[in-house]
């Protein structure tokens, strides 16, 4: 089963916050299309005799393309592949975008699921991270979303300038309260090419410490899944049947392949596993969509280890411990650093599978990095 992944990258601005590669502004919106067909075209082999079982468009903010131009595109790929009965189509969303019928369209194209980029419920913490909806518009498109679509999901962000308990636990309130079938939670990470990390680097704006941050991953932890949310992945938390396809693919190490300035893809071929990435540059894209690509790797026996470590800590599937054994052993290394870890309760062990315990999730990098010789 194959995912696709297109990424949009426009946006009305950027947030304060972002680092994603995007554009301002809609102006070259319908020449991207033109350049996505192409592209897609010329890639029409890696489509074909595929079953598609997700497709996800994200970004940038996708809901800023006409749903009639999504739409041709989906023909199109339609016309290459094959869609599974039960495809995930799903769309990156902003709340004050769904208005006037659009969510409608959208859906009448075939997108099935939504993920809103919410943020927070609150107009202080919206304000501070340069959002351009209301609260009041958030829980509507929530709603209205969710009356529509099979799933419905929302980020939220914690750790923003000035946040506490109480402003966090009014979110994560609201999200319940918000009929979405799934939550991202995102601590606040400052990329060192953003607004906000030259505003904190320079003393103008103060953020929760790593010590506050933990906290409110936890709190969200217990709340979120008292719900009756799965805790599915690291920042990811569904209702049964409400993860995202897409995303878990990923994480498993699934074959996907990007469309657009960017976007990266994982595939199989007769050389190996393949890693590429287009180019992060509009201009080149619609100038030569064909040869988009800016980045191809054939990933080694030490580079698949590397991955499935990272990404398996990630997800509720855990690791098994059999793919750390060299030969019928544990190394001594690696016993005792699992020994440590089980000590400060970070991993648990059941099955001769690992998992990350509650505890554990917030340090799965550097629990993955131990695990690497
Ligand atoms: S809307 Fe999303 S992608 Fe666009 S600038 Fe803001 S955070 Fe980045």
């Amino acid at each position: 089963m194959l995912s696709l992944y297109v990424h949009i990258p426009f946006c009305r601005k950027r947030c304060s916050y972002c680092d994603f590669y995007l554009v301002a502004g809609t102006l070259r919106m319908e020449d991207f299309f033109e350049a996505l067909r192409s592209e897609t075209a010329s890639r029409a082999s890696l489509l074909k005799g595929e079953t598609i079982g997700a497709i996800h468009f994200g970004g940038g903010t996708p809901s800023m393309a006409s749903p009639s131009l999504l739409g041709s595109w989906l023909e199109q790929v339609a016309s290459l592949g094959s869609f599974a009965p039960d495809i995930e189509i799903a769309l990156e969303a902003n709340p004050e975008d769904l208005t006037g019928g659009v969510a409608g369209e959208l859906h009448s194209v075939g997108v099935n699921r939504l993920s809103l980029g919410v943020q927070s419920f609150s107009s202080e913490k919206l304000a501070s991270l340069g959002r351009a909806h209301s609260p009041r518009e958030a829980m509507a498109a929530t709603r209205d979303a969710a009356r529509m679509f099979d799933s419905v999901s929302l980020d939220l962000i914690c750790g923003v300038p000035g946040e506490n308990r109480d402003a966090w636990q009014g979110d994560l309130e609201r999200a319940k309260a918000s009929d979405a079938q799934h939550v991202s939670v995102y601590m606040l990470s400052l990329e060192p090419r953003t607004l906000l990390f030259r505003d904190v680097a320079a003393g103008r704006v103060r953020v929760p410490d790593d010590g506050d941050q933990a906290g409110f991953y936890m709190q969200a932890l217990k709340e979120l899944k008292a719900s009756g949310y799965g805790h599915y992945e690291v920042s990811n938390f569904a209702m049964p049947g409400h993860h995202s396809r897409y995303n878990l693919a990923s994480w498993k190490r699934e074959p996907y392949i990007g469309y657009g300035p960017s976007a990266h893809s994982f595939f199989r071929t007769e050389e190996g596993e393949l890693r590429t990435a287009n180019e992060a540059s509009l201009s080149r894209y619609l100038s030569a969509p064909q040869s988009a690509e800016g980045f191809r790797e054939v990933l080694g026996e030490r580079e698949r280890f590397e991955e499935q470590v990272f990404l398996s800590l990630r997800i509720n599937c855990g690791l098994a411990i059999e793919f750390l054994r060299k030969g019928n052993t544990l190394p001594n290394e690696m016993m005792k650093a699992l020994g440590t870890m089980q000590e400060r309760g970070w991993i648990t062990l059941k099955n001769d599978v690992l998992y990350l315990t509650d505890d554990g999730f917030l340090f799965a990098d550097l629990i993955a990095a131990e695990l690497i010789p």
